[in-house]
């Protein structure tokens, strides 16, 4: 899976493919934001897992923390 994130310091678009975890243009570290954004991937899926198990009050609770997660200042 790839994830695309923008540099908080410089603004450049950032994929992470698994090697790379710094800006390719600052050089900022940007391990926790990564974690951040996996998490709320991660949440996503559990979320239609637990859809497709009509468990709709743990599905709400997983959509709402992929939600949290995924908002970008
Ligand atoms: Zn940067």
């Amino acid at each position: 899976m790839t994830i695309t994130i923008k540099c908080p310091v410089c603004r450049a678009t950032n994929t992470f493919d698994g090697t790379n975890i710094i800006c390719r243009r600052c050089k900022n570290d940007l391990t926790l934001l990564y974690q951040f954004k996996y998490h709320s991937y991660y949440n996503r899926l559990q979320t239609v897992m637990f859809l497709l198990h009509k468990n709709t009050k743990a599905a709400e609770d997983s959509l709402k923390k992929a939600a949290e997660l995924a908002k970008e200042k």
